[in-house]
């Protein structure tokens, strides 16, 4: 069921809110074992908190915009009272102090959260195999990955566990998932949603976003969490406006293709699905025009440059003394070695030695600062671009869900599939992944970007293709 769905069954008193937690709570006990979206279920919390909603409604109470509506939270977005792991060891049993913004705002508007779901350990990684808490299968394949680092959130939308979702993006991690699971996902212009109370990982690009079964649900969601929070300092002080979806009509609608989206790196059939879906657009009377950016081409090298440095400072705090595992040591500093040794995951002690090189005296600015520097000009050249199209169109993933294991001990290759989603979050620009077909039932995203604060537009655009 979409959110439309469930409201209008609480609307006509078809259904109450325990009828449909109850509902989703056994869908998710029988068929989750075998797909491993959740870290946790919030079973009692989510049937007392549905009871609550019932009897206020019955009382005739106002209730939040999504009174009643189940949604799962990436494990790395702290709910108070319960453990957040990030899907890292070091943090299994750490139990979260505050609530996110995001948690704050779901819970104001009456919106019931369901459970913690899976994600590669810090957000690092583009398949979830690289939680500590095991792997997560695509249910739409289960023998294939459903892409990361949320992509237990992806698979509980796809798998029909909730009708929405939130992760966070910092390099692709809510569009490569969803593209990969056949859901929507949206990445907002970042500033638009608060990071307070989500776990840093490269605090620059990191925003949160809602992963939904059609872009109106993803918007509803939008509404209640983004907006401006004087705990981020860098959330935007304007709201993101973002009214009813219009699906206005799309003639003269200028879209821009970067010719170097359609390079060697694509898989050439998915490359064909996704422009018969642009030319959806065109035959509905908007424009393509080809676009020459070849600073793209070094967009995945400058993610891979300063996410680690970014990463390798956020992680710092995991130091055996404010948060998490504590591991037995004779001195501190064999504590603070033991305690990293054993709580981080592979992946991520890649990335911490990564970001640290990249930041050492001698290398600083060869690398990282030459990375930043890079990253302004892409900036430039995408803003420049903005000037000629309203839009930009491509693939969000170069191929399909691949198998398990495929990609995991060749990290380079698992790289190249944020190859076109590292784009936005160096950018700052808001982007959708929008389902636009398939190659033999694996599932096709459609990527949409547009320029700082164009969020209502983006979505409004993949409305459009929804309806037809
Ligand atoms: N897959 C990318 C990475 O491994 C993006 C992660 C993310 O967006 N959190 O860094």
């Amino acid at each position: 069921m979409t959110i439309k769905d469930i409201l209008k069954h609480y609307e006509e008193g078809s259904m109450t809110t325990r009828q449909v937690v109850d509902g989703y709570l056994e869908k998710i006990g029988n068929e989750d074992t075998d797909i491993g979206a959740f870290v946790e279920v919030f079973e009692a919390d989510a049937r007392l908190q549905a009871d609550e909603i019932d009897a206020r409604r019955e009382r005739g109470e106002d209730l939040g915009p999504l009174a009643g509506v189940p949604i799962a939270i990436k494990d790395n977005m702290l709910v108070m009272g319960k453990v957040a792991s990030g899907g890292s060891r070091i943090l299994e049993n750490y139990n979260a102090t505050y609530n996110s913004t995001v948690v704050e705002r779901l819970k104001s508007a009456d919106a019931i959260i369901i459970g913690r779901t899976n994600m590669d350990e810090f957000a690092s990684g583009s398949s979830t195999e690289t939680s500590h808490f095991g792997i997560t299968k695509n249910p739409i394949d289960k023998t294939r990955v459903p892409g990361g680092s949320s992509g237990g959130s992806a698979a509980a939308v796809a798998a029909g566990f909730v009708p929405v979702a939130l992760g966070s993006d910092t390099g692709g991690s809510i569009r490569q998932p969803a593209s990969l699971c056949g859901v929507v996902g949206f990445k907002p212009t970042y500033g638009a949603v608060s990071r307070f109370g989500l776990m840093a990982m490269a605090s620059s690009f990191d925003q949160i976003g809602p992963m939904a079964m059609n872009v109106d649900d993803a918007a509803a969601v939008l509404r209640v969490i983004g907006g401006h929070d004087p705990q981020d300092s860098t959330s935007h002080s304007e709201d993101v406006a973002l009214p009813e979806l219009a699906s206005d009509s799309v003639k003269g609608l200028k879209i821009g293709v970067p010719k170097q989206f359609f390079n060697e790196n694509i898989d050439p059939v998915l490359a064909s699905v996704v422009k018969e879906a642009i030319d959806k657009y065109v035959a509905a009377g908007a424009e393509i025009i080809e676009v020459d950016l070849p600073i793209l081409e070094s967009a995945l090298a400058m993610y891979y440059v300063i996410m680690p440095a970014e990463l390798s400072s956020n992680l710092n705090r995991y130091d055996a003394l404010q948060y998490g595992r504590v591991s037995a040591g004779e001195t501190i500093n064999a504590q603070v070695k033991a305690t990293r040794t054993e709580g981080f995951g592979n992946e991520i002690k890649r990335r911490v030695l990564l970001g640290t090189f990249v930041l050492s005296a001698g290398y600083v600015d060869a690398y990282y600062k030459k990375a930043v520097s890079a990253r302004q000009e892409l900036r430039e050249k995408i803003e420049e671009s903005f000037a000629d199209v309203d839009v930009l169109m491509g693939p969000t993933t170069p191929t399909v869900a691949w198998k398990l294991g495929e990609k995991f001990d060749d990290p380079l290759t698992m790289y190249l599939a944020d190859i076109y989603t590292v784009i936005a979050n160096l950018a700052g620009i808001p982007a959708l992944s929008i389902p636009c077909g398939d190659i033999e039932g694996l599932p096709v995203g459609l990527q949409l970007m547009g320029p700082a604060g164009s969020d209502a537009k983006l979505l409004d655009l993949g409305h459009w293709y929804e309806q037809l």
